[in-house]
């Protein structure tokens, strides 16, 4: 889900648009935003994944009912804090490590995402920073974490659908191609294994319509993500992780050691705790600040006849996304489905969730997308459509540290719709953080930091508001 080339129109992000709805809350606001957790205080509540990969999660685990103490804690059962808990058993074997989930593990984004399986971060993909040194060595941590993926779903025994063909990030504006090919050159030079693919070849590849070119990049791929989520949790079980699901933890009494009070009456105690609560964190009174939970949708089609699907043109299992602002993306299945997702976003006051239904107008512009792209399936619709929350950072980076006066609450969030890849890299990260091993990821640059300040209520709903309004009048 990420966006933009070098060259591309730099200010006009997702990520542009969100700093300056922040921005403009931190102006006006003053004290009130400090006093608004107080007024607008956030209890524990979780939507349901009604997406199509949803009906591959495994059944939930039984709900923790009792008291237990244990050495680490986990809470969220999404990607992060799967692969936070197998990575923990394993750096420490005897270490009693809980996960509590509030729903089922893949509930979340995890379970709901537009199964794009990509390199990098959202602030770096594609694009360069001011270090490429630190782009190529992530590159090739977070491209290289697709082999941990494949090796785990063979230990596990879960086929999740990984496929390791590439991504493609494509472009609608001629007028862009020089500035794509020369950042496709550069970084080349860099060490990167990009390609720079015109129209033609982009549409040789995927079908898709009216795209002037793409920047192919071999190191991504695309993953069925309901079954990633049951390979992380086979995964995890199979280490000796201890799972409850239906397990809302509605608060932590932070210490030396934490007591956690579960929605059951339970109590849980632990010296550390991980959160991996994603855009929920808010929720249990954490990472307010950190980012904004926005949510994004995706839609995908019934299986695809030979005779139809072949009319789409899309021959490689390659997923792409688009270089808008409202970024789309779109994959396709082994069964011949098109999964379509992404365009206008929405924010819910005081981080609140939608309500079944109420995005009906926001499928009916994905499917419009969808057609415009492949106007030879114009008629065949949705079978299913859902949404999802992204925890987006004001910078697009994702953060990843510890907390707390005790320094013993761990956390990894802002992943910002670029997480399918990389939670599971932040996971192996975290469990060393939390075994007191930093040594080998003090290079990481999101290492001990927390995204940049987004204001409370009310500038955060006006902020984000005023600034998706003045983005859609622009025409983007
Ligand atoms: C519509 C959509 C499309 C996306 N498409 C892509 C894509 O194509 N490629 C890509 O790389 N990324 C994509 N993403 C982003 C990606 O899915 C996420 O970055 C990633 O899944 C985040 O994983 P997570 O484990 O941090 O969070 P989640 O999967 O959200 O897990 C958090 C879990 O914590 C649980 N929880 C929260 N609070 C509590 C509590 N108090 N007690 C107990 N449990 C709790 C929740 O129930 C949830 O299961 C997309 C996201 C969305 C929403």
């Amino acid at each position: 889900m990420s966006r933009e080339g070098e060259g591309a129109r730099g200010s006009a992000t997702r990520r542009g648009l969100i700093a300056a709805a922040a921005a403009g809350g931190v102006g006006v606001a003053g004290a009130f935003t400090l006093a608004a957790p107080a007024i607008l205080p956030e209890t524990p509540r979780f939507d349901r994944n009604r997406s199509y990969w949803s009906q591959a999660l495994p059944a939930p685990l039984p709900p923790l009912t009792g008291d237990l103490d244990a050495d680490v804690v986990v809470i969220g059962g999404g990607f992060f804090g799967l692969s936070a808990a197998y990575f923990l058993r394993r750096r420490l074997p005897g270490a009693r490590v809980v996960l509590l989930e509030a729903v089922v593990c893949g509930n979340g984004a995890s379970g709901r995402n537009g199964g794009m399986v990509l390199t990098s971060t959202d602030d770096r993909y594609l694009r360069p920073s001011d270090d490429p040194a630190t782009d190529l060595r992530l590159y090739h941590l977070t491209a290289d974490n697709l082999s941990v993926l494949t090796n785990l779903a063979g230990t596990v025994g879960v086929d999740c659908e990984l496929e390791r063909r590439g991504a493609l990030q494509v472009f609608d504006d001629p007028a862009e191609a020089p500035a794509r090919k020369a950042y496709v050159d550069k970084a080349r030079d860099q060490g990167f294994p990009f390609q720079f693919w015109d129209g033609d070849r982009t549409t040789a590849s995927v079908g898709a319509k009216g795209y002037a070119g793409a920047v192919y990049d071999p190191g991504g791929g695309q993953v069925h993500p309901g079954k990633l989520a049951a390979v992380w949790k086979a995964a995890a079980l199979a280490v000796g992780v201890q799972i409850h699901e239906t397990t809302p933890v509605l608060h932590v009494d932070e210490g030396a050691i934490h007591t956690l009070r579960l929605a059951g009456g339970g109590r849980v105690r632990t010296p550390r705790l991980v959160l991996a609560t994603n855009a929920y964190g808010s929720k249990l009174g954490y990472l307010r600040s950190a980012v904004a939970p926005i949510f994004d949708n995706v839609c995908i089609t019934a299986p695809m006849d030979g005779a139809l699907f072949a009319a789409a043109g899309w021959r490689d299992l390659i997923p792409f996304n688009d270089s808008r602002t409202e970024v789309f993306y779109a994959g396709r299945t082994r069964d011949n489905r098109i999964h379509f997702g992404g365009g206008p976003v929405d924010y819910r006051f005081n981080n609140g969730l939608a309500e079944p239904g109420a995005m009906a107008r926001r499928y009916a512009g994905v499917h419009r997308e969808f057609a415009r792209r492949f106007p030879a399936l114009a008629g065949v619709p949705f079978e299913r459509c859902w949404n999802g929350l992204v925890d987006m950072s004001l910078d697009s980076r994702p953060a990843l540290g510890a907390i707390g006066r005790h320094r013993n609450v761990y956390y990894g969030v802002g992943f910002s719709g670029h997480g399918v890849n990389l939670t599971s890299v932040f996971g192996r990260v975290i469990a060393d953080i939390v075994a007191g091993d930093r040594a080998a990821w003090t290079w990481l640059p999101f290492l001990d930091r927390l995204p940049p300040y987004v204001p409370n209520e009310p500038f955060r709903w006006l902020g984000v508001e005023a600034a998706l309004a003045a983005l859609r009048s622009a025409g983007d």
